[in-house]
């Protein structure tokens, strides 16, 4: 590990001017990713800029939205009363993740920025394109069973890790951003970007800013809401497929949906296609099974992880099949 200085600001304008007193400073949340990162040597920033003292830990709400402080940690969030009583999705995906001892110190932004988890990404001596732009992807021709099949690039296959960032994806969250000049709101689904030939440029941020809060909008219908994730072990595990989705139901029709994938794209995955399958449509399996198959028809698969198209249409049906209350095989 090499050297790096350390500062820990009380105020977000003081840790915002620190990031940008050095060229390659870092912030540091709870660490659980970054530490990882310089033991492997992944990155190796000149100084660490402490975000966890900002007062940025809170969690509040009234009539229109839930807003998370960036630092609110993971098990802080998924055991509110609020989360887990108005969006039971966030809840469930937050725990669907990594372990206990890890929730209690992972922070909300930090869930956001997580690295991915391609072997070849954590090995320096590999050749990574999201690591060193321009050296070359070793997922292509490697070993790629747990790569994505949606949004891919030719640059870059890595799924993104998040479970949070899928249920937020799904609930329509929106990220509060603060730079030298003030606070921006970013709906979520602005926030990632496409690959394309750059996958080292993973949102649109920029040096500098500071994720501050996630807003979650109060919407009734998102008390049916579930995530359902599927992993090589059933516990502190990444996903191999997931689905958030929430379901308006009127009767026995879908008057509405959101449904976001985990575990197959390389951002967070807002299923639009599988939405507009839904709407007008009852609520039953065979429907859901339309629905998986229209948001699926775009997968490209590599040659260890076609199984994951497959996979992902039973996720969907499944997560439906439990917001929507439908019983069935
Ligand atoms: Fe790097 Fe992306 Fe290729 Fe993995 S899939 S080796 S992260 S460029």
């Amino acid at each position: 590990m090499n050297d790096f200085s350390y500062t820990r600001p009380s105020h977000p304008t003081e840790a915002i001017s620190a990031l940008l007193s050095q060229s390659d400073a870092l912030y540091l949340g709870g660490g659980t990713n970054l530490i990882d990162h310089l033991k492997l040597g992944v990155v190796s920033p000149s100084q660490l800029v402490d975000v966890r003292y900002l007062g940025l830990d809170k969690i509040s709400s009234d009539s229109r939205a839930v807003t998370i402080g960036a630092g609110a940690t993971n098990s802080a969030v998924a055991y509110h009363h609020e989360i887990q009583n108005h969006f039971p999705v966030l809840s469930e995906a937050i725990l669907a993740g990594a372990s206990p001892q890890l929730r209690n110190v992972a922070t909300t932004a930090g869930n956001l920025l997580q690295k991915t988890r391609c072997t070849y990404f954590r090995d320096i001596h590999s050749a990574c394109n999201k690591r060193v732009p321009g050296s070359g992807c070793s997922a292509i021709a490697g070993f790629n069973r747990s790569h994505a099949i949606l949004g891919v690039s030719s640059a870059c296959i890595a799924t993104h890790p998040s479970d949070m960032a899928v249920a937020l994806t799904a609930l329509g969250a929106v990220i509060h951003v603060q730079d030298s000049s003030g606070v921006r709101k970013i709906p979520i689904e602005s926030f990632y970007v496409p690959y394309g030939e750059d996958p080292a440029k993973e949102n649109i941020l920029k040096r500098g800013d500071l994720i501050i809060a996630v807003e979650v909008p109060q919407t009734p219908w998102f008390v049916h809401s579930r995530y359902v994730k599927a992993r090589d072990r059933s516990s502190y595990e990444f996903a191999l497929a997931s689905a958030a989705v929430a379901v308006d139901l009127d009767g026995g029709k879908i008057r509405n949906s959101r449904i976001a994938l985990g575990g197959v794209a390389t951002k967070p995955w807002r299923a639009h296609a599988a939405e507009a399958a839904l709407v007008g449509q009852t609520a039953t399996i065979a429907a859901f099974r339309a629905a998986a198959e229209a948001e699926l028809a775009s997968a490209t698969a590599q040659k260890d992880n076609g199984y994951k198209i497959e996979l992902s249409k039973r996720v969907i049906v499944k997560a439906l099949q439990e917001a929507a209350d439908v019983r069935g095989a």
